[in-house]
């Protein structure tokens, strides 16, 4: 019986993260010098589509540093007061990650400049007209900020980050290892076919890879008898929408729609957005990225525009419609 909570997919150590080579070989690096020092790791920027590991190279980064991590959210430190509230409770080159740091509000961001850069922050004490500004000394830290958007930084808070690294989508030989690890962990035996077949159709993103893997286990423990073969898998798949490339069913309405109802495009990101039903934001970050990758869908300034490759894949007739 396994005794293994889900979340406890997550790797704790570099050795245990898969893939993103370069981005390991240079964090072991810059992790051992800052220990040699005994100084705060320089603040560390993560951007990439979601689900490819930003959170858990955070977490890593912590635990390999041995010190606490404080973790928050730019969506949700609305004041000042917010941040200097957790900023203040640091202890000596601990870490602090902000997810989605590009919701920061101006205000908010403009706050934390002094912070990365100097250790120091202002805060008001008393109210009324006894209302005064005191700066007073945080402890040295690392600050972990990690995006989806980067383009949507400014350059100030982009230019504090003494080291930016970008993810990328996981070769599928990569995700075929990290289901292989996640089945052990969670106690599924999975043939080699099945596991590769995930891997086909995970979008290059260990999160989908993982959900997937979960999925299709409840249909092998229901339908089947335990075990992930390439039939149960196929089954699983089928019944969740994924297709054969990996695209959902969001990824084709959205190509349908380009393809249908404007000729293949170009179109504007809020068009597509109301017409799928879907936040603009979301398309950006999540769909678009990978729809991009894979040769569906191209930008130009003038909007999206779908490729030959996804009229082949809707089944839709490239030259006689464009
Ligand atoms: P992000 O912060 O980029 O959205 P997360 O760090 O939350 O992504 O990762 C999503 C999930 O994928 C996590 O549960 C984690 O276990 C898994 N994961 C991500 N990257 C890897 C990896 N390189 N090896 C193994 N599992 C991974």
């Amino acid at each position: 019986m396994s005794y293994f909570l889900e979340g406890s997919l997550n790797p704790k150590t570099i050795q245990d993260f898969v893939g993103q080579h370069h981005i390991l070989e240079n964090l072991k690096i810059f992790i051992q010098a800052a220990k040699k020092r005994k100084e705060a790791l320089d603040h560390i920027l993560f951007h990439g589509p979601p689900g490819l590991g930003k959170t858990t190279l955070a977490h890593i980064v912590a635990n390999e540093l041995r010190v606490n991590l404080t973790v928050t959210s730019g969506s949700v430190l609305d004041k000042p007061g917010d941040l200097a509230g957790l900023l203040i409770h640091l202890k000596i080159n601990d870490v602090i990650f902000i997810d989605e740091i590009h919701r920061l509000s101006p205000i908010v961001e403009e706050y934390l400049y002094s912070a990365m850069e100097n250790y120091k922050i202002d805060i008001i004490i008393d109210s009324g007209s006894n209302a005064r500004s005191v700066q007073i000394d945080l402890s040295p830290f690392t600050l972990i900020g990690s995006t989806t958007r980067s383009g949507l930084l400014t350059d100030p808070m982009r230019s504090r980050f003494g080291i930016n690294f970008r993810l990328s989508y996981y070769e599928k030989e990569l995700l075929n290892n990290i289901v292989n690890r996640s089945a052990k962990l969670l106690n599924i035996p999975i043939t080699k076919e099945a596991s590769h077949e995930i891997s086909n159709r995970s979008r290059g993103t260990p999160r989908i890879a993982n959900a997937l893997l979960r999925r299709i286990r409840d249909f092998a423990q229901i339908k089947g008898n335990g075990i992930i073969d390439l039939h149960i898998c196929n089954l699983g798949l089928q019944s969740l929408n994924v297709d054969q490339h990996g695209l959902d069913e969001m990824d084709n309405r959205i190509l349908s729609y380009i393809i249908d109802h404007f000729k293949g495009g170009p179109v504007g990101i809020n068009t597509i957005a109301t017409a799928v039903s879907e936040n603009s934001d979301t398309i950006e970050e999540v769909y678009e990225p990978f729809l991009i990758q894979e040769g569906y869908l191209i930008r130009t300034p003038r909007g999206r525009k779908a490729t030959k490759l996804a009229y082949k894949h809707i089944k839709r007739n490239f030259k006689k419609i464009n």
